[in-house]
């Protein structure tokens, strides 16, 4: 989509601290990280957001979460424990209607908090 902030880094023309690129994946470090690990794991292709991405049923949701903890391993954080959220609609706070996986680690995100 040509007005998708997260197409045009796939893109390459908007710029991204990327540390993982996959066939159908790109992971890059968000640019207001919550935690020590704050990675966003995107699909190349265009979907809004998870029940989009769930419904295309081609292993591309499977290839996203490959990705993550492939990406928690890298980060060193897969053996102490990272998170994977999916905000899904404005509601959940999602912000950029390009599905994407954070995955945040490196601190205790013990739940509830407290
Ligand atoms: P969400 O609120 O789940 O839609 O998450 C969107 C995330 O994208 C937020 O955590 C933002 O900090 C992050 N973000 C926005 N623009 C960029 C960008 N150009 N590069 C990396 N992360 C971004």
């Amino acid at each position: 989509m040509s007005d998708c902030l997260f197409c045009k880094i796939v893109a390459k023309e908007v710029p991204a601290d990327v540390v993982m690129d996959t066939a159908r994946t790109l992971a890059f470090r968000d640019v207001n990280p919550q935690a020590p690990t704050h990675v966003l794991v995107i699909p190349k292709a265009h979907h809004e957001n998870a029940a989009a991405l769930a419904a295309v049923d081609d292993g591309l949701a499977d290839d996203l979460l490959t990705t993550c903890h492939a990406v928690a391993v890298q980060e060193g954080v897969a053996g102490s424990g990272y998170r994977v959220v999916l905000n899904t609609g404005p509601g959940a706070g999602q912000t950029v209607f390009h599905v994407h996986a954070h995955v945040i680690g490196g601190r205790s995100l013990a739940w509830p908090p407290g």
